[in-house]
């Protein structure tokens, strides 16, 4: 992951070190000496986060921080306030100039990258939202309820520790806003990992009588809770374990005594992470859903049909299984349209839609090809199968009449093409063709029929 980070100290040396370090992660590097250039570099280029030091001669850091989360166009950037002393005081102003997440001076080469690659990597996805957001909005859907979803509120976050000062401070910390569950031992979390929708875990990683390293990576491991954040508590001198931790994927940590401030910035850009995150996938499996369906009637369109078909043949032909393909197209429609207006010939259509999918199995797939004309495709279904269930879809649609949404009875007759491939191979569109000849004289020979393709 690479990402354009803005190094902000009054202090050549200090720049030149952080500089330096985040080069060789590969990371693209600007620098300012002072808080005006760092607004000014801020709002000319693109920023995917700011390391800012706090005392500054001139703006001071705090202030920098304000202006760049007031402004529209800097304030989704992330900022990272480099402190001098371990303040507790400072850690607060920050977080009220919204100040993102705390780094102390000496800056350590493990907290450093990773405080930096958690909001590099959150800023990557707020990104991306906001490019789908942006879209949204051009076909006139409101995007803004993606991001101001409450933060902390009714989060679920489960805590494993067994150390009682630091089980006080995560109670205080965390507050009555979260849902949170504390258990002490290791089989007891692993017991509850499963049980609750979480949101987030954090884990000690010093228990006493058990490997938390192990723990984490035991809940890493099981494949639905992979994206659940794993936040880690640990003491000052665990860095060994600390950065296997962050190879195998822990998401961040607190170094003890814990400082509520710090503890409560760190939740929180873990659940917003995962917020976002959640909130895209939702929208790309909106998106494709949207691409593959037919708005009317809500069966699977044309695109879908057409891949799903040439990957089905290309199996079956390799398996030497037949298939089979219906094409329908329901008889005189146009005149619905004509005597009772676009509206029942639309009720019609879903209806009949309606109609299909109740008589086909969950393994076919039924869809609409365009206009009035429908397909269905069988696998593993040969011409003797596939000929009565054609005949069967047939009467289902004689049998009753339509009703209208306006209450019309509207008795309607479909011409059924059906054209089967025996094992082996042909394209969709040959199979298709076929189906359509067969249906084109079904239509000749008066309609209401099915007619069976020749091979
Ligand atoms: P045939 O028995 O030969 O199939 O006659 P037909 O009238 O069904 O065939 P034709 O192809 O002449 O007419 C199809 C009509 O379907 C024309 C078109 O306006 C209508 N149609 C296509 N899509 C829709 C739709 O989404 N809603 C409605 N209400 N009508 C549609
Ligand atoms: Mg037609
Ligand atoms: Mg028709």
């Amino acid at each position: 992951m690479t990402g354009r980070i803005l190094v902000v100290d009054d202090v050549l040396a200090n720049v030149r070190l952080l500089e330096a370090r985040l080069q060789a992660e590969y990371f693209d590097v600007r620098t300012a000496l002072n808080g005006e250039d760092a607004l000014e570099i801020a709002r000319r280029e693109r920023v995917d986060l700011v390391l800012l030091d706090v005392m500054m001669p001139g703006i001071s850091g705090f202030e920098v921080c304000r202006l760049l989360k007031q402004q529209p166009e800097t304030a989704h950037v992330p900022v990272v306030m480099v402190t001098a002393l371990d303040s507790a005081a400072d850690k607060v102003t920050g977080l009220q100039c919204g100040a993102d997440d705390f780094l102390t001076k000496p800056v350590s080469r493990t907290r450093l990258l990773t405080r930096v690659r958690s909001l590099v990597r959150l800023k990557s996805v707020t990104d991306e939202l906001n490019l789908r957001a942006a879209a949204m909005q051009s076909v006139g859907v409101d995007p803004r309820e993606i991001f101001t979803a409450p933060q902390m509120k009714g989060a679920r976050i489960l805590v494993v520790d067994d150390r009682e000062t630091s089980i006080r401070h995560l109670h205080k910390a965390l507050g009555r806003k979260v849902e949170a569950e504390f258990v002490k031992t290791a089989p007891e979390a692993l017991e509850a990992v499963e049980t609750g929708n979480w949101d987030l875990f954090i884990i000690s990683l010093s228990l006493t009588g058990a490997d938390g390293l192990r723990l984490c990576s035991q809940i890493k491991a099981i494949d639905h809770l992979r994206h659940i954040p794993i936040l880690i508590v640990t003491d000052e001198n665990e860095n060994a374990k600390l950065r296997r931790a962050l190879e195998f994927g822990v998401n961040d940590y607190i170094v003890r005594p814990l400082v509520e401030a710090e503890l409560r910035a760190r939740v929180t850009t873990q659940l917003r992470r995962k917020r976002y995150t959640e909130r895209l996938r939702a929208m790309v499996t909106n998106a494709v859903e949207l691409a593959i369906t037919d708005p009317l009637t809500s069966l699977h369109n044309r695109r879908y049909l057409d891949s799903h078909l040439s990957s089905l043949l290309d199996r079956s032909a390799e398996a030497g299984k037949p298939v089979s393909v219906l094409l329908f197209d329901i008889d005189f429609f146009k005149s619905v349209n004509d005597r009772y207006g676009h509206d029942a010939g639309d009720d019609v259509l879903r209806e009949f839609s309606a109609r299909l999918k109740k008589g086909v199995r969950g393994i076919d797939l039924a869809a609409r090809f365009g206009g009035e004309e429908f397909v269905v495709v069988m696998p593993d279904t040969d011409l003797d199968l596939a000929a009565p269930i054609a005949e069967r879809l047939r009467r289902d649609v004689e049998a009753a009449p339509f009703v209208t949404r306006s209450g019309l009875e509207l008795p309607i007759t479909v011409s059924i093409g059906l054209a089967c491939l025996e094992g082996k191979g042909e394209d969709a569109d040959r199979i298709i063709k076929r189906a359509d000849a067969a249906l084109y004289e079904a239509k000749a020979a008066g309609r209401n029929r099915v007619v069976k393709a020749a091979a």
